[in-house]
């Protein structure tokens, strides 16, 4: 190892274990990543490739590593603010000697190339140890891979860091409080959905308390939780998992979906018999949810009672603090923020005076105009009229009239909120509702 690779490697660590608010995304440092990472690969020494495209991504702020093949190269692509950027190139020969290395680390199989395969890998720092999961998907011209890196750092933060307003954050504050009743965090795609359920949960995550998930699969331990994970292998189904948990008196209870109406059976079951319990569904919006609900199950009567909180967010980018300027405002977004303004009853100040800000591209995001990301939320706390109205098979539009009427904002407000603010763009939320 080159005395220049090991400084940059050095440099590599420090920047991810001690400096991540400082994270930057510039051009220079994918170089600065390919440099170290094909000379490890030059001298065949794939595990320090591993090591550095790990620390490399987890430095980029990445969620995920995608090695994409085509006929002649490997693109190596990190999902950085959940937008795929081009890193760097890998020749065919090099990726073979990668791709193997990756596979043994992550317990898969070498001589299966056909089907593809879900395995793990870990590593471990003095201070912290990243997991990393690892899909395979076969093509034409070798293996597909993509990782996801399990950074705990990343997925319990402060409940006071979950972008909440004061309105929705005395709303769940007061749910998760609670004795009993279902809470259901909803949301369209996969990504990030970790992270309010966990935060949640090591909020509530007190002595005196008994917690107890079901998860599939684990992806980061938690002190004091006990945490299990669904094997339906050897028969045991996702249902009777959660009847076994609940003999193990939990007060609080974590699944990590909703899957179908046996499942939902026992959640509403488990909330009425007093737990609380947390979950995801996957849906568009608050309202979504409901529809879904009452279809999936028909028993909007039972539903009425046991649900209480219904938690709908996406995620949105910020704006990029280094080249962040104020940005003339279209007609359009003056219109957007008035019928906010008039929702909300927000009449201080007319919308005309009110300023806009955006990124105008540098180094440190990568000309993306973006940095990092934040929640836009949308919340439903069933009230008794609400909970009358599921009674009485009211229709979602019903329902949600009703929940407007309780001065609650949309995801959309809370989104242009946010941007009258400066964390994001009115742009950038309209791209995610
Ligand atoms: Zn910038």
């Amino acid at each position: 190892m080159s005395e220049n690779t090991t400084n940059n490697w050095k440099d590599l660590k420090e920047i991810v274990l001690e400096k991540e608010e400082e994270k930057n995304y510039s051009s220079s440092k994918f170089q600065e990543l390919e440099n170290i990472v094909k000379s490890f690969l030059a001298k065949q020494d794939t595990d320090s490739t591993l090591k550095s495209l790990t620390l490399g991504a987890l430095n980029l702020w990445s969620s995920d590593v995608h090695y994409d093949n085509s006929e002649h190269d490997v693109v190596v692509r990190f999902r950085i603010d959940g937008v795929l950027v081009d890193i760097f190139q890998l020749e065919k020969k090099h990726y073979k000697l990668f791709l193997e290395r990756l596979k043994h680390s992550s317990n898969l199989k070498l001589n299966i190339t056909n089907v593809p395969q879900d395995g793990k890998y870990s590593l471990d720092f003095s201070e912290s140890k990243i997991d990393v999961r690892v899909s395979t998907l076969p093509t034409p011209y070798w293996e597909n891979m993509v990782c996801r890196i399990l950074d705990a750092k990343k997925a319990i933060i402060d409940f006071e860091d979950l972008w909440f307003f004061w309105t929705t954050k005395r709303m769940l504050e007061k749910a998760i409080n609670k004795k009993n009743g279902l809470i259901l965090v909803t949301w369209p795609t996969w990504s990030w959905k970790t992270t309010t359920l966990y935060t949640i949960l090591s909020k509530l995550n007190t002595r005196d308390k008994k917690i107890i998930t079901l998860e599939d699969p684990i992806e980061y331990q938690l002190k004091w939780i006990i945490q299990s994970e669904v094997n339906e292998k050897n028969g045991y189904s996702f249902e009777m998992w959660l009847k076994a948990l609940l003999r193990q008196d939990p007060d609080i209870i974590m699944m990590w979906e909703i899957r179908d109406a046996a499942t939902l059976e026992i959640a509403t079951q488990a909330s009425l018999t007093w737990h609380l319990v947390l979950s995801t569904l996957h849906t568009k919006s608050a309202s979504d949810t409901l529809d879904r609900l009452i279809n999936m199950w028909l028993k909007p009567y039972i539903l009425a009672s046991a649900l209480d909180t219904i938690v709908a967010q996406r995620l949105v980018r910020k704006i990029c603090p280094a080249c962040k300027v104020e940005k003339e405002k279209s007609p359009e977004e003056v219109q957007l923020i008035k019928e906010m303004m008039k929702e909300i009853g927000m009449n201080s100040i007319p919308a005309e005076n009110i300023k806009l800000y955006h990124g105008t591209g540098c180094e440190h995001c990568n000309n993306s105009w973006y940095k990092g990301r934040l929640w836009i939320y949308e919340i439903i706390s069933l009230n008794n009229s609400i909970r009358n109205l599921i009674r009485e098979w009211a229709n979602a539009q019903e329902i949600i009239a009703e929940w407007r009427k309780l001065d609650m904002i949309t995801m959309k407000e809370d989104g242009i909120l946010k941007a009258i603010r400066w964390y994001t763009t009115i742009q950038e939320v309209l791209k995610v509702i």
